[in-house]
């Protein structure tokens, strides 16, 4: 069979059909499926996305059988129409519009009224019966084909036109008259041949092939590859080109142009939803020259303009029967463009429209109960990301705001407070009540009481990945970041924008974590929805999905959220963070102080109580799921205090001397603590400290199961593990320790010792480490550090270029290098499975919540993924899907 080229569309018959978007692009696709289903769409052909590509692979020319299939086209639309192309008494003209797969901006703009010169205007002159109208499509045409077509800058002829409307002394295009229309063409040739050095083009065929070479060109033009870039679109997709017979929705007041939704793209709601102008062509609704009218009554409020129920009710009522038949054929909501010509209807476009994340999934609930789509559909239909936007309290659409700064939208969410500049305010002023933003330069570990204490965080240093970015994240807390708009004077107790607005402590701020943006006083925010049709599509979500999501949380708090998010339990408890606490940092430093052993012991028996009390408020909340513990990690100088003020009254406190501190955190410091002296290494050297943490955990979980009947199976993860003999001596001492409590308590009680794998070397001795190791919880942050040997916390001097001019594909910290680190991940999976065949395999890395991530991890088979509290749902949704599309 010889190739094809070209699809014909015409008088309910196409050659072309909405599942051949690959080929016809989604415009030539859908305007074949719209004409075969019988409706009213002017004739007219594809030139298919395999022209383009055979255009590039043969240096810009086209496959020789095309012209003769153009021709072949055209002639079956002229019949259709009664019109023929270039005919000086009856002219028929075409617009030419590009279509690619995907909708692209970059790609040249539609082309209308194709086909008018000083003969054939006369042909719609004698059509029409309207010269004024002839000469504005003509003067149109003119200025759109040189702007798209032969790239005349646009300003030059749009100037011409003004100056014509000050010279006559008129406002408005309108008040222009045919003389006028037909002068200006003649200007605007003659511009165009002196500023280009070319004639503009009469002979209609000329300008078809014109406008057709032009679409094809823009293909490769910096802005459409720059976009494709971005958006990952392959170059050899290619764009198509579509002719179609014009029709005119600006022959007089029976005439219109307008696009709609089929429901509303915000909300989601079942009403029709557009807007459309009288006696208007093309661009004119959104290109805001006059302002467009409502369709219909339903939503407009104010009432002040007619709409087309009232002034065109015929066409409406046709409008709202093919809606109907478009979401039924289509199943899903649809975006149309359409206009009206002398009192008759013609559909010009229809495609699946973009929506927010809450008209999503209220679009995809009731189309359900509809019967229009099923559960599975539904699912599919939302994407997890844009859950996002809905898990975090986002400001009111409607509010007034003022903003006066921009940063990163380093961690979502709307929140407003008085601006505080330490932690220790922060947490003062959040004891008696008040909401409070801290705003820092950057943050530090020590900060983390005062994070937990405000409502959102400011920083005006630092990027996505600073210490700032990645805690309130986990803490699902507002953040904006790196805000170099704003200076910070904690002197002053001010920061000042970069507009010269000066924000003392005290005063009310907004942050919106979403957008990076902070906003002078309290904008109102709209709170996060979890039932209603949110729950209704969650909970078909949770029947389709076989891979279990656990939440990474390290309060009481923060584990009811993550259970209210729907968490399975938890995957990485952290319990550094109970050391941060302000009223134990006294006693830890006192433990990281003492040189004796004796000393040690003493301190931690002192802290010792305070963590059982976290981890009974942790078990409870999670009501028997699972939990999984893992044991110290960070370096024992992060506990360390680093301003000379905090040192000296530490030592005030603890009777030693200034020196004797400071010679400790010289002594404790480390060149790259990221690989110093850290997780199981300190368990190793310092057995205590272990010790004491397991006694807290199992002493909280003894005490529940006798006292409370809870069933518990508490997960002691060591995390840092490079080789079995670190596991084998910890394993050793926790058991014991457990025993120990176990038999004290006189209780029945099960626990699971196991890992982190977070060290290439753990992970490709993983065979050896699962012969000691119960479970293995994948730490993917450190291990995308080791891997790559790149540390999170210096990559953003170079990370962002990489990605840029894409050395990488994305953020590895962001989305899992499936190919380097994922690797890693698999093997360990193999080969732990092969020593111990019913071993427990969980992810708990930050990439937990990352879909594509969540992806990866259902596919290589592991048993949960755990990820920051909010993006649990995410987590959720994005398991369903993997399920369903494996
Ligand atoms: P875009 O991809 O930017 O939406 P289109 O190809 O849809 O560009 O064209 C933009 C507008 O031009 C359409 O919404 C429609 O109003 C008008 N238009 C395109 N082709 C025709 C036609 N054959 N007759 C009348 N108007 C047309
Ligand atoms: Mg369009
Ligand atoms: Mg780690």
């Amino acid at each position: 069979m010889t190739q094809k080229y070209v699809y014909f569309f015409g008088d309910g018959q196409a050659e072309g059909r909405s599942d051949m978007k690959n080929l016809l692009g989604g415009k030539g696709a859908n305007l074949a499926e719209m004409t075969s289903i019988g409706l009213p769409v002017p004739p007219g052909f594809t030139i298919s996305t395999e022209v383009c590509t055979e255009f590039y692979k043969n240096d810009r020319n086209y496959p020789p059988a095309l012209a003769a299939e153009v021709v072949a086209a055209l002639r079956r639309v002229e019949e259709l129409m009664g019109r023929k192309f270039g005919d000086p008494a009856n002219p028929l003209l075409v617009s030419v519009r590009s279509g690619a797969r995907a909708s692209m901006p970059g790609m040249m703009d539609t082309v209308l009224n194709l086909g008018l010169n000083d003969t054939t205007v006369q042909g719609i002159i004698a059509q029409s019966g309207d010269e004024r109208f002839a000469y504005d499509a003509y003067r149109r045409f003119v200025q759109m084909y040189a702007d798209v077509v032969m790239g005349m800058e646009k300003e030059i002829l749009d100037h011409l036109l003004e100056q014509k409307k000050e010279q006559r002394g008129v406002h408005l295009d309108t008040d222009l008259t045919a003389a006028d229309w037909k002068e200006l063409v003649g200007v605007f040739k003659a511009t165009i041949k002196k500023e280009l050095g070319t004639e503009f083009p009469d002979d209609p065929q000329a300008q078809l092939w014109g406008a057709i070479g032009a679409v094809f060109g823009s293909w490769m033009n910096q802005r459409a590859i720059t976009y494709r870039k971005l958006n990952n679109i392959p170059a050899d997709w290619g764009t198509a080109v579509n002719v179609q017979s014009m029709v005119f929705g600006n022959m007089g007041n029976d005439c219109a142009t307008g696009v709609a939704f089929t429901r509303d793209p915000s909300t989601g709601e079942n009403y029709f939803f557009g807007e459309f102008l009288v006696n208007a062509q093309g661009e004119d609704v959104v290109a805001g020259i006059r302002t467009p009218q409502p369709i219909n009554r339903v939503k407009d409020k104010d009432g002040k303009l007619p709409s087309m129920e009232e002034v065109m009710p015929d066409c409406y009522q046709q409008l709202v029967q093919i809606r109907g038949i478009l979401e039924k054929h289509y199943k899903d909501m649809q975006d149309i463009e359409f206009t009206i010509e002398k009192g008759i209807l013609y559909m010009l476009q229809t495609r699946n429209g973009k929506r927010t994340a809450p008209a999503a999934i209220k679009i995809a609930v009731e189309m359900v109960r509809e019967g229009l789509i099923d559960e599975k559909t539904a699912v599919l239909r939302v994407a997890p990301n844009q859950l996002d936007q809905l898990l975090h309290p986002c400001l009111d659409p409607k509010a007034e705001k003022l903003v006066i700064a921009k940063g990163l939208p380093a961690s979502p969410g709307a929140v407003s407070g008085e601006v505080v500049f330490t932690a220790d305010e922060a947490e003062a002023e959040a004891k008696t009540g008040r909401k409070v933003i801290l705003v820092r330069i950057e943050t530090s570990p020590e900060d983390i009481h005062g994070m937990h204490a405000a409502q959102g965080i400011l920083t005006a240093r630092g990027g996505m990945t600073s210490h700032a970015a990645v805690v309130a994240r986990g803490m699902g807390k507002c953040c904006v970041a790196g805000c170099g708009d704003i200076k910070v004077d904690y002197v002053t107790e001010t920061f000042t924008a970069k507009n010269g607005v000066v924000v003392k402590r005290g005063d009310l701020i907004t942050l919106n974590g979403s957008s990076g943006e902070v906003m002078l006083g309290a904008v109102p925010t709209i709170p996060v929805q979890l039932t209603g049709d949110f729950g209704t599509l969650m909970g078909w979500v949770d029947g389709f999905r076989t891979m279990k999501v656990r939440a990474n949380s390290d309060t009481p708090h923060d584990s009811k959220v993550a259970r209210d998010f729907g968490a399975e339990g938890i995957g990485l408890c952290r319990t550094e963070h109970m050391f941060f606490d302000a009223e134990r940092i006294a006693a830890v430093r006192e433990m990281i102080l003492s040189d004796e052993l004796e000393g040690r012991e003493r301190a931690l028996a002192k802290i010792m109580p305070m963590q059982k009390g976290d981890f009974i408020g942790i078990f409870r909340e999670m009501k028997g799921l699972p939990v999984t513990i893992r044991l110290l990690d960070p370096p024992l100088h992060e506990f360390l205090p680093q301003e000379d003020r905090d040192i000296e009254d530490l030592a005030k406190t603890m009777g030693v001397s200034v020196g004797a501190i400071k010679h400790k955190i010289e002594f404790l410091h480390e060149f790259n603590p990221m690989l110093g002296h850290r997780g199981c290494r300190l368990g190793i050297t310092f057995p205590e400290i272990y010790d004491m943490q397991v006694r807290a955990i199992m002493e909280a979980a003894c005490e529940l199961v006798r006292d409370e009947g809870f069933t518990i199976v508490p997960e002691i993860m060591i995390p840092l593990i490079a080789t079995v003999k670190e596991l084998q001596v910890l394993k050793q001492n926790a058991a014991a320790v457990c025993e120990e409590v176990i038999a004290q308590y006189g209780v029945k009680l099960e626990y699971l010792i196991g890992t982190m794998i977070e060290l290439p070397r753990a992970a490709l001795t993983a065979d050896e480490i699962a012969v000691e190791a119960e479970f293995f919880s994948f730490g993917t942050n450190d291990l995308t550090q080791t891997t790559f040997g790149l540390s999170r916390d210096d990559a953003g001097k170079f990370l962002p270029f990489y990605v840029d001019s894409g050395i990488l594909p994305e953020d590895p910290f962001v989305s899992l290098d499936q190919s380097g680190v994922g690797k890693l991940v698999k093997l360990a999976c193999q080969q732990g499975r092969t020593t111990r065949s019913d071993i427990k395999l969980g992810i708990c890395g930050e990439h937990g919540g990352d879909p594509a991530s969540v992806m990866f991890c259902h596919e290589i088979g592991l048993d949960y993924v755990s990820c920051s509290p909010f993006r649990v749902p995410i987590a959720r949704l994005a398991a369903a899907h993997a399920a369903l599309s494996s």
